[in-house]
């Protein structure tokens, strides 16, 4: 069916048992790396696993994969103009905050810390796609799956994983055996350096040399190389030094200037905080990192990103802007507006108003074409095709409201081998692209910083619906 199955080169058993132990030895020598899970870790953190990873680098037209990057700096502006309307951020999430009480918590500080005292404002995106195809075309297109705003992660390994596969392909031969593989087909990734950049850059318009990046992490996080990748580059390539705390150490340790506003922890004063927590309620297990959460809104770091970006980022927001005439409120070049909303798939509220009936009624009747998604972040959460129904059943009208109905893209097959854990498992895969962006603009305005800064090609079994 598709251009895209023809692939991976087909290897003898004993090339598979070479690819796989040469990857397991390269991920562990160059922090392509994760903590093991607890059950298996050694005590101390002093043990790591590979990192998953596809053994043969996935397939994206060169096409679809350039309009991707294309897309980047629109995105970057687009998010950053909804994020600085307080009407749009009221109009949206005053209805999810009904239902949702973690929407709720984010939107209350919100409306505490709107008067940013920090001119400032700087954020980490990545939009992520995936290719879709549908009976008699012929060839695929990108459609945005959703856009972060929040604790984009795997910019480092994702970095490691493209030299990992230049390293198979130099070293084996394996790969000479597919014209499509070859080293300009292999794209440098930018994401290794552009992300401690665009954290440097930051740093350096807070304007105080004796001040640290803090980079807020969850406890215990299995992700911490990609994390430590960035901080060591920071400080490499930039001279900036860089502290890790979770929100409960926050509550603890920082406190606030009231007259400078300045953030302070453990001696230090913060100018950015980077934020790898705070996206998910479980990152709230209690009051305290809620407060920690208000501290640092409240002081005058820069913040990776404030809360008005995190709730753009909702799934409610990326429905609401998919809306015919929404983007033009925030971007005036048609042609830009145009592009933008070519990447979108059919999104649909399901809410109250007559759209969201509508939808309701679509998604009970042709449950196969669509995915439901309620307002959360970080995997796993999503519904999908046959057991909407019955979830819609279960909801009122109004916990219905905090979800999005959004159509089920259908990425053309493709087939790889993954590495996980030492194992090696073959079959059909959906690679889901990713593109980083930096952004950073006075709040008056004034853009001084938007890029694309590199990808992420995420490669998972395509009978899972979602991790990888
Ligand atoms: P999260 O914030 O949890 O990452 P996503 O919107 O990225 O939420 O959804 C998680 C995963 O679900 C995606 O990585 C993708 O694999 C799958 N997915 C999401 N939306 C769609 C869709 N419209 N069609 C097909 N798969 C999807
Ligand atoms: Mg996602």
């Amino acid at each position: 069916m598709s251009l895209l199955e023809d692939y991976p080169p087909s290897l003898l058993p004993e090339n598979y048992q070479t690819l796989k132990e040469r990857a397991i030895d390269w991920a562990l020598a160059n922090g392509l790396i994760i903590r093991p899970t607890a059950e298996v870790a050694l005590p101390q953190n002093v043990s790591a696993i590979h990192a998953p990873v596809a053994l043969f680098p996935s397939l994206i037209p060169r096409e679809a994969f350039e309009q991707a990057v294309n897309l980047q700096p629109i995105f970057n502006k687009l998010y950053h103009n909804m994020s600085l309307d307080d009407a749009f951020i009221n109009s949206i999430i005053r209805e999810v905050s009904k239902v949702d009480d973690f929407i709720k918590r984010l939107y209350d500080i919100y409306l505490k810390t709107k008067d940013n005292v920090q001119p400032i404002v700087f954020c980490i995106h990545r939009s992520d796609y995936l290719l879709h195809m549908d009976e008699g075309d012929v060839k695929p297109k990108i459609l945005q799956v959703e856009f972060n705003t929040i604790a984009a992660s795997f910019s480092s390994l994702s970095a490691q994983t493209g030299k990992l596969h230049k390293y198979l392909m130099e070293f084996t031969g394996y790969f000479d055996a597919d014209a499509r593989l070859n080293a300009e087909s292999l794209p440098e990734n930018a994401s290794w350096t552009s992300l401690p950049k665009g954290i440097a850059k930051a740093h350096e318009l807070y304007g105080s040399s004796k001040a640290v990046v803090m980079m807020v992490v969850q406890p215990g996080e299995r992700n911490a190389f990609d994390q430590r990748w960035i901080e060591y580059n920071l400080l490499q390539n930039h001279k900036v030094h860089l502290i890790r705390k979770t929100l409960a150490e926050v509550s603890e340790q920082a406190s606030v200037d009231p007259t400078t506003g300045s953030l302070t922890i453990a001696g230090n004063e913060i100018s950015v905080v980077y934020y790898r927590a705070g996206y998910s309620p479980d990152d709230y297990p209690t009051e305290q990192q809620w407060q920690a959460r208000l501290l640092i809104e409240k002081s005058k770091a820069i913040k990776c990103p404030t809360v008005a970006y995190q709730l753009v980022g909702t799934k409610k927001a990326q429905q609401e802007i998919a809306k015919p005439g929404m983007i033009q409120r925030y971007i005036s070049d048609p042609i830009q507006v145009k592009k933008l909303y070519a990447s979108f798939a059919e999104l649909y509220p399901l809410d109250a108003t007559p759209e969201g009936e509508a939808a309701t009624k679509l998604a009970l009747e042709k449950p196969e074409r669509f995915v439901m998604k309620p307002q959360r972040e970080g995997g796993g959460n999503n519904i999908y095709t046959k057991d909407i129904p019955s979830t819609l059943a279960r909801l009122s009208v109004s916990e219905r409201s905090s979800y999005i109905l959004m159509e089920l893209i259908k990425p053309p097959p493709m087939k790889n081998t993954i590495l996980r854990e030492g194992e090696l498992i073959s079959g059909y895969m959906a690679s889901e692209l990713g593109i980083y962006g930096i952004f950073i603009a006075t709040q008056d305005g004034k853009v001084l910083v938007n890029e694309p800064a590199g990808h992420l090609l995420r490669t998972k079994s395509a009978d899972t619906n979602e991790g990888g």
